[in-house]
C-alpha cells in the first residue's frame, strides 16, 4: 500500500481493535434485529464501551439476551475481518457512507466482517473475529430518543 492512501485513512482516534470490531458486528445485529441505523455515537475503550442508536425504547431483558447471543455467535464463526478499497463512486453506490468524514479522500476503505458486515472505516481491527473474545451487554438505558448499550469483552 502506497505511503498517500496511508495517511488519507488515517484516524485520530486509536480504537481498541477487539472493542472497535465488536462494536461493527454490535452495530450490523442492531440493524438486522430493529432495523435502527448503526451507532450515531459512541465511545470505545479496553475496559468497557458504549454506543448509542436513535431509538423510540429501552430493550427488554429478552431482546438484550437475543443481541448478546447474535454478537457471540457471529465472533465464534472466525470470521476474517479484511479491508478493501473502492472509489468513492463505487463505495456510494454499495454502502452507506452517512458517517464518511469530508476529508476521506477519494478512497474508501471498507471492512469486511465475512459475508456480516462490511461498513466504511478507518479505525483499527482485529484480523480474525476469534481474537475479540466473549461480548457482554453490561446495561442499557434509554433516554430522548437515544438507546445507550454498554458492553465489555471477557
Ligand atoms: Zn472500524
Amino acid at each position: 500500500m502506497e505511503n498517500k492512501d496511508n495517511q488519507e485513512i488515517k484516524s485520530n482516534k486509536q480504537y481498541h481493535p477487539q472493542m472497535h470490531s465488536a462494536e461493527h458486528i454490535l452495530n450490523q445485529t442492531m440493524v438486522r434485529i430493529f432495523n435502527c441505523g448503526r451507532s450515531f455515537s459512541n465511545h470505545i475503550e479496553k475496559k468497557k464501551s458504549k454506543c448509542d442508536y436513535h431509538f423510540n425504547r429501552n430493550l427488554t431483558q429478552q431482546e438484550i439476551e437475543e443481541i448478546v447471543l447474535k454478537v457471540n455467535e457471529v465472533i465464534r464463526q472466525d470470521l476474517v475481518v479484511a479491508e478493501e478499497f473502492y472509489s468513492k463512486q463505487e463505495a456510494e453506490i454499495k454502502f452507506n457512507l452517512s458517517k464518511l468524514p469530508d476529508d476521506a479522500g477519494d478512497k474508501i476503505r471498507i471492512i469486511k466482517i465475512g459475508e456480516y458486515d462490511a461498513c466504511p472505516c478507518s479505525g483499527q481491527h482485529v484480523s480474525n473475529t476469534k481474537e475479540i473474545g466473549t461480548f457482554k451487554i453490561i446495561s442499557t438505558d434509554f433516554n430522548e430518543d437515544v438507546l445507550r448499550l454498554r458492553f465489555k469483552l471477557l
